[in-house]
């Protein structure tokens, strides 16, 4: 490899380990959240943490997460520049901080919580403040003015309590980081991160999505964890490149390549960053596969 390009290299992994020290440590950081309408009725607000829905209906606000706990205001003003209607509920898609951090605020103000109960489970055990209230095992729905929402568990992925939330009458779903869309140009665009203190699994991940797939809902717009609006087509091959990249290392791992070799693949066909959550993700997801 040439000098230039190892420097280069080089750069972009202190410039990574820079973003990811900056976001750890520094969480008071001002957050540059932005609104994006998807219907007259559903909104959806983007950037610091997880993809935040907004379903306004004429009896109050149905929330889908709530980021990190330093958004609360910024997402408090953001509604209430489009509704005058208190929110009433927040559905969490799964109990990581950047997704229930607004929950401790959200409840002090009456706002009712619901999570998986496995989500709400793995919050009590690794003392999360904001653990909801409610739970719910396979299915939940919240009805108000006149309004639907579908949350329902379909597996183990990114963890063992992501649900799939569909709003049925804008043909919207919210995945939750069972699908996350990063900057990369490499197949899956961002590491997935397969979180093993959560019981989630590489395996089963697949067929969670194959699950949501296959659900009979109708959907056409999808909300990711993290990034940009999606649809159902960018689900499907996100879907097909995670079952490329699970082949790829269950293929090396069986003809017993190494994990340099394994994180060295990962890296160079399908964009990890092992200085982040794809790191994290690399010798769990080695022995799970292993085993599979
Ligand atoms: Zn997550």
């Amino acid at each position: 490899m040439p000098k230039t390009l190892l420097l280069r290299l080089g750069a972009a992994a202190l410039a990574s380990i820079g973003v990811w020290i900056a976001h750890t440590q520094n969480p008071q950081a001002p957050a540059q959240l932005k609104l994006n309408k998807i219907a007259n009725d559903l909104y959806e607000i983007e950037g610091d943490g997880g993809n935040v829905a907004v379903y306004l209906t004429d009896e109050g606000v149905i929330v889908i997460d709530d980021k990190f706990e330093r958004d609360y205001g910024d997402i408090l003003g953001k509604i209430k520049s489009l509704s005058d209607k208190p929110v009433r509920y927040v559905l969490n898609t799964h109990q990581h901080g950047d997704h229930t951090g607004g929950n401790a605020k959200m409840m002090a103000a009456s706002v009712e919580i619901l999570a998986q109960k496995n989500a709400r489970a793995n919050m009590v055990e690794t003392k999360m403040p904001g653990v909801p209230r409610l739970s719910y095992t396979e299915e939940t729905e919240v009805n108000l003015g006149g309004k639907e929402v579908i949350a329902r568990y379909f597996g183990r992925g990114h963890t063992n309590g992501d649900v799939a939330i569909y709003f049925p009458a804008d043909r919207v779903l919210h995945t939750g980081d069972l699908y996350t869309i990063g900057t990369s140009t490499a197949p899956l665009t961002v590491s997935p991160f397969i979180d093993y203190s959560a019981h989630g699994s590489v395996v089963e991940w697949t067929k969670t999505l194959d699950g949501i797939l296959n659900s009979g809902w109708d959907f056409e717009t999808v909300i990711p964890g993290h990034g940009p609006i999606s649809n159902r087509a960018g689900l499907v091959e996100y879907r097909r490149n995670f079952e490329k990249m699970r082949d790829s290392v269950s293929g090396m791992v069986k003809s017993g390549k190494s994990r340099d070799e394994i994180a060295h693949t990962l890296t160079a066909e399908f964009g990890w960053n092992m200085n982040g959550m794809g790191g994290r993700s690399l010798d769990p997801m080695i022995a799970e596969l292993k085993q599979n």
